[in-house]
């Protein structure tokens, strides 16, 4: 059975299932701000400053909020106008999970929505992150997943998205060990987000199977900013599953730091499920950014089931084998 805010379904009633996104999200606490800020850094996001945060996202730092319970919603009806029936949220509390909203929205909606636990990077981490043991943060996410978030009766149905660092701190690593300890006590899957340019994927599953995990419960995410074919083929290999969720985000940043294109996404995917990994890749947003809604310009939840499917097939996907990766993928990946 999977945990959706709305109680258990069957894992054959998630049908379409976006892996990994944020309905609500403020990420503003991790985001730098410049020593000498644009004039444009505190402005709200609009159509006519747009293209600032195309270039960097976080050159407005109010692209980093996305909180309108009203533009959520219509989000995730335009989610389900065209095909989607699950998200999977894997907001933790320190940037802005919100069960009660959720479960509104869900109502709402009519869109399942499955909710995360355990904590981000070490830069977004609560105080008490610091001085709590593994086993009290273990605690905590086994009371998410079986008691309930916070004072409510709301439970977690997945560990993550545990966030880690460049180089992975001492704080990242408890949580990563309390994790693994309640990913393999209760069966749930774990989300673990990745620094974008370097390969910590190994030392990740390491930490999570050394305590119990199997690879197969383990995701890990974001490998499709930096294209990396032999860091991915080598985490495959291991078992676990990774996830393509970047679609949608094609940031210049700076030289060094660019995002790849939906395109050269589609690729690498294609590479891979002719290689036989197909069935270990998960594909979706992680809508993360106010300039990724459709109210602000973006392509939305719904991407996935436009743009990028229709790329996807045009470039030598088949549409089975593609819609696989966002239902039977997903469903294998949580059950
Ligand atoms: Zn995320």
């Amino acid at each position: 059975m999977i945990t959706t805010v709305l109680g258990e379904i069957d894992e054959k009633d998630l049908g379409v299932t976006s892996s990994h996104e944020h309905i609500f999200i403020d990420m503003r606490n991790c985001v730098d701000e410049p020593i000498d800020p644009p004039e444009f850094f505190y402005d709200k996001v609009t159509a006519a400053n747009r293209i600032e945060v195309l270039v960097d996202p976080y050159a407005i730092l109010d692209n980093a909020l996305l909180d309108n319970f009203d533009d959520a919603k219509e989000e995730l009806m335009y989610f389900k106008k065209h095909g989607g029936q699950t998200i999977i949220d894997c907001t933790p509390d320190e940037i802005g999970r919100d069960p009660l909203a959720m479960k509104k929205l869900s109502e709402q909606t009519g869109v399942n929505i499955i909710l995360g636990c355990g904590h981000y990077y070490h830069k977004a981490h609560f105080d008490y992150v610091k001085t709590a043991s593994v086993s009290q943060l273990a605690d905590e996410m086994r009371k998410d997943i079986l008691v309930g978030i916070g004072d409510t009766d709301i439970k977690a149905g997945i560990i993550g998205e545990i966030g880690t660092s460049a180089t992975i701190t001492d704080d990242e690593k408890k949580v990563l060990n309390a994790a693994g300890i309640v990913g393999a006590e209760t069966g749930k899957a774990v989300h673990v987000h990745t620094d974008l340019y370097t390969e910590n994927g190994f030392e990740i599953i390491d930490i999570l199977t050394k305590n119990g995990m199997k690879p197969e419960k383990i995701c890990i995410d974001h490998i499709d900013v930096l294209l990396r074919p032999d860091y991915v083929r080598a985490l495959l290999q291991k078992g676990v599953y990774v996830e393509f969720d970047n679609f949608g985000k094609e940031f210049y940043v700076s030289k060094t730091n660019r995002f790849a294109y939906d395109l050269e996404r589609i690729h690498l995917l294609k590479t891979l499920i002719d290689e036989g990994y197909g069935e270990k890749i998960l594909v979706c947003n992680d809508i993360c950014l106010k300039t990724m809604w459709k109210k602000y310009g973006g392509a939305g939840y719904s991407h996935i089931l436009r743009a990028v499917k229709y790329m996807a097939t045009e470039n030598g996907i088949d549409e089975k084998t593609y819609m696989s990766l966002i239902t039977e993928n997903v469903k294998n990946f949580m059950k």
